[in-house]
């Protein structure tokens, strides 16, 4: 099997004997929970989509390794038009779902560990390519969901990590073993955890030598022993639990993010893809990142196509779709949004490839394109505010809308456009609270703003990529001025 359908992706879920905490409560059913669902449903779109005539091309890919025809999500991309789709392929599940649908953390994962270990191979002369390869064959065949693990505790954010008072704070190798590691720390903000079947592990960081325990990366199922899962709260998250249809604002999908606990988890060494090689470690959290700031021209796009829809929609139904004021604030929304995807696929259309045959993105233009990502879209979201109007955040609730007595009273009272229904215009106006304070901005405003590192990680990027030497001689040159080395 390499593509794997929608529901079998979900019975696979249930096989496994994740240990999940949400709320206080460990969980045994965790593909039913109320809260946990919405995020599952998104995630099994990366499989819906690949079923799908005509745009299921986006999500299809031929494995340069097997020939097997594979899901994009674990593939490894072999030229320029390989990240363009990638970043298509994004845009439209964003619009298919209005939420992050997570599986991009480990394709991006996969395809970051595949030229550092090969670059680590021919420094070092270790031999985790092969591994590492022989592991994404697994992954492909079996069409995995992977979490990508990055982002550490960190503690004391002035310390290294073998400095901190808790040597656990990063994730580090705690023994050495002839079959294999054993692991212990923690993972952050680990996106759709819950939905994965495996745990795609990295450092956080570049380290230095005395860190060396810490530069490891590894990949184990998401419910092997001694992994624990704490399930992460979103804004308004206990609307799904209400059974609600129009107050979640979006019915049907979700995104989530869960700590990870990796308490002495055993690695066997086929699984591991770095152990101690710290002057590798910058490398991986550089290509992953590289990655996933591509990742965000795609997804976001897609999410704002949504919200803009809902605002334009709303514009309608409340009869202000004509106020040339309303109109530049559409076309304001649109530019913003599609500034971001040309981003996106600029950096892609100017990839290049890495020893291993495997197609890395411009690097300079992916960390443009995440900046942008952190301002954008809260743009986007005050624009579909000011659009929406106040009742966004004083509409009484979906109770109140069936009540017998009340609800003919909200009905007639918060009609508009006549043509409209009442609940037309307050479904469309929870899609945007959803999206812009509730679940949905947890991933289109935070996650913009953090997710793949916060604004000053990019803006370091840039700093260290732009040649700013080149420019300085570019206009010496026109000024008729000799060239000169400017100061440091
Ligand atoms: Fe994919 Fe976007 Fe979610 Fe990251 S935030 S996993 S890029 S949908
Ligand atoms: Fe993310």
């Amino acid at each position: 099997m390499t593509l794997m359908m929608r529901e079998e992706y979900i019975e696979s879920l249930r096989a496994m004997t994740k240990r999940v905490f949400i709320m206080g409560q460990e969980v045994e059913n965790v593909v039913d929970h109320p809260l946990v669902r919405p995020s599952l449903n998104a995630c099994a779109m990366t499989y819906a989509l690949a079923q799908m005539p005509g745009d299921g091309d986006l999500a299809r890919a031929t494995s340069n390794l097997t020939g097997q025809q594979v899901n994009r999500f674990t593939h490894l991309h072999q030229d320029p038009s390989d990240l363009v789709t990638k970043v298509k392929m994004q845009r439209r599940l964003g619009q298919m779902t209005g939420c992050c649908f997570q599986r991009c953390v480990g394709m991006d994962a996969l395809n970051a560990l595949d030229s550092v270990t090969c670059e680590m191979d021919e420094a070092s002369g270790t031999e985790y390519h092969a591994r590492f390869r022989r592991y994404l064959q697994y992954v492909q065949e079996r069409d995995l969901v992977a979490d990508g693990a990055m982002t550490d505790p960190k503690g004391d954010r002035r310390l290294s990590p073998s400095q901190q008072a808790d040597p656990d704070l990063y994730v580090r190798i705690v023994d050495r073993r002839p079959d294999g590691i054993v692991v212990r720390g923690a993972k952050l903000h680990q996106t759709g955890a819950l939905n994965a079947h495996e745990i795609i592990v990295m450092p956080t960081r570049a380290l230095s030598e005395q860190d060396q325990d810490y530069a490891v990366a590894f990949a184990v199922p998401a419910d092997a022993p001694g992994i624990v899962m704490i399930y992460g709260r979103q804004p308004s998250d206990t609307r799904k639990l209400e059974g609600s249809q129009i107050d979640v604002g979006n019915r049907q999908f979700g995104g989530h993010e869960a700590v990870i606990i990796l308490d002495d988890v055993f690695v066997p060494w086929e699984r591991v893809f770095m152990a101690g090689e710290s002057a590798f470690s910058g490398l991986l959290v550089e290509r992953f990142a590289g990655y996933h700031r591509q990742s965000y021209g795609g997804c976001k796009v897609g999410v704002g196509d949504v919200l803009i829809g809902a605002a334009q929609a709303l514009a309608c139904y409340q009869g202000t779709d004509r106020a040339s004021h309303i109109r530049d604030k559409i076309v304001e929304m649109i530019h913003l949004n599609e500034t971001l995807y040309a981003c996106g696929i600029a950096c892609s259309a100017e990839g290049t490839p890495a020893s291993s045959g495997t197609y890395l993105i411009d690097l300079l233009l992916a960390n443009v394109c995440k900046l942008n990502v952190t301002r954008f879209p809260y743009e986007i979201a005050r624009l579909a505010q000011d659009i929406a109007g106040g009742l966004m955040v004083t509409m009484p609730s979906e109770k109140d809308l069936a009540h017998p007595e009340v609800g003919p009273y909200l009905a007639k009272y918060l009609r508009s456009v006549d043509r409209y229904t009442t609940e037309d215009r307050c479904r469309m106006l929870r899609l945007v609270e959803n999206l812009t304070l509730g679940p949905g901005a947890a991933a289109y405003l935070t996650e913009s703003m953090h997710g793949a590192g916060s604004p000053q990680a990019q803006r370091i990027m840039l700093a260290r990529l732009a040649d700013l030497e080149e420019k300085v001689r570019l206009a010496q040159k026109l000024a008729g001025i000799k060239e000169q080395a400017p100061d440091a």
